[in-house]
């Protein structure tokens, strides 16, 4: 058993340490009081080949393993969460198009976004389905030349930026095996973008998309009819794990600062960190997101291994994100009232954390899919 990272991933993680302290930690909090990402992030993101990571080398990019992706995510992070999303999407959809799409669509669709060119969204929540996503209304009409998309999409993170969504619409009847995806171009007729107000992650353009007869062509279909929710949720498998280490990446942040804080900081004349009842609470959140960290990467070194992943990534994703957030929550505790101020970035932390209670899918959804693997499918819906 090995727990080191190589080399390169060493070298990875120290040049997206360095980036993240220069360039992504100290501009989190004008974006998240703008609402913004600041003009060329996406530019700066594609420098340090963040997008290019999860994309094989035959589509220009890099090709990366799982773990690199993992340890990027986890870096990047800890200064700032919310673009995180845009890597993750990536990751994401690049697995789901070289899994599933022909070889020209991905040679068509890959290279910008390793590039940072494109920028992607994934639509599956609506109105009405989150964590029943195999329940979709989103419909899509075969036409002529291809297929025309009616319904309304939500909750999609990047909404506001994208240029490009895999958009899950029924083709078929109902459950899963009804569900198609079709990478489909946001600036297309028929598309209407409103931007949300969230708790957290306010730069992040989570948006409300509505497709009034958009059309596609037929090859906007990635791999084949009823295929899309079997793509979706092998590639949860995926960024589930990613998504986690986000979580982590960020709480330690906030962690490290608090025991910072509690080195110096005096009550009573002592520091107070010398009290246990300050110390104790930050030992068992640095252990918790210990943990949390450990089996988000064993989801990926599994993966890259070309073993089931299955268990660890959902055991990750709900664990982590609730680690992540009581961790968060303790450092902001820790602070006092210095840490309810937004003049530090612990607060702003915790909120964007507890979205990724959500994203991705809940604790709720990932226990199912636990429940399922243990007792059985028939114990759970
Ligand atoms: C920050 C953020 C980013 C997101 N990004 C995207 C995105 O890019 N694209 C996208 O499509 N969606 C995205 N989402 C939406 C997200 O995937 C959904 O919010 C999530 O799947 C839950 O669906 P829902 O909100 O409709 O909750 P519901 O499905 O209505 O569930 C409500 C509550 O009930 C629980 N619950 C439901 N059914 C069960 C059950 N059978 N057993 C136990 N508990 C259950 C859930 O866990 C949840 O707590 C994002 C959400 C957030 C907050």
């Amino acid at each position: 058993m090995d727990f080191a990272f190589s080399p390169d991933q060493e070298a990875l993680a120290k040049r997206i340490r360095e980036f993240t302290a220069e360039r992504m930690a100290p501009l989190a909090a004008e974006a998240d009081r703008t609402g913004r990402f600041r003009d060329g992030l996406f530019a700066e993101l594609a420098a340090q080949e963040l997008f290019a990571l999860g994309v094989p080398a035959a589509y220009g990019g890099r090709g990366a393993d799982s773990v690199s992706l993992g340890i990027a995510l986890e870096e990047l992070a800890a200064g700032d969460l919310t673009p995180c999303y845009a890597v993750l999407n990536a990751a994401l959809i690049g697995a789901i198009l070289d899994g599933n799409a022909t070889p020209e669509q991905c040679r068509r669709w890959l290279p910008a976004v390793a590039a940072g060119e494109s920028v992607l969204a994934l639509c599956l929540t609506e109105p009405g389905h989150g964590t029943d996503a195999a329940s979709v209304e989103m419909r899509a009409e075969e036409s002529g030349s291809g297929w025309v998309l009616h319904g309304v999409k939500t909750s999609t993170m990047l909404g506001a930026y994208a240029t490009h969504g895999v958009v899950f619409a029924r083709t078929g009847g109902p459950g899963a095996r009804g569900v198609t995806a079709f990478f489909t171009p946001l600036d297309a007729p028929g598309i209407t973008r409103t931007p949300l107000h969230d708790l957290g992650s306010r730069a992040g353009g989570r948006s409300t998309l509505a497709f009034d007869g958009v059309a596609v062509g037929a090859d906007a279909v990635i791999g084949g009819p009823g295929l899309g929710f079997v793509q979706v949720m092998r590639g949860f498998d995926y960024s589930r794990a990613l998504i986690a280490l986000m979580a982590v990446g960020a709480a330690s942040a906030s962690l490290r600062e608090a025991l910072d804080h509690a080195r110096v900081r005096e009550t009573f004349g002592r520091p107070i960190g010398t009290y246990q009842g300050v110390a104790f609470p930050l030992v068992e959140h640095a252990t918790a997101l210990h943990m949390a960290r450990l089996v988000a990467y064993e989801a990926l070194w599994r993966k890259d291994a070309g073993l089931d992943h299955r268990m660890e990534a959902n055991m990750a994703k709900w664990w982590a994100p609730k680690a992540a957030v009581d961790a968060a929550h303790q450092a902001l505790l820790t602070f006092g009232h210095q840490g309810w101020s937004e003049d530090l970035p612990i607060a702003r932390r915790l909120r964007d954390l507890i979205g990724t209670e959500l994203g991705d899918g809940t604790a709720g959804a990932t226990r199912l899919v636990l429940a399922r693997r243990l007792l059985g499918r028939e114990h759970a819906p």
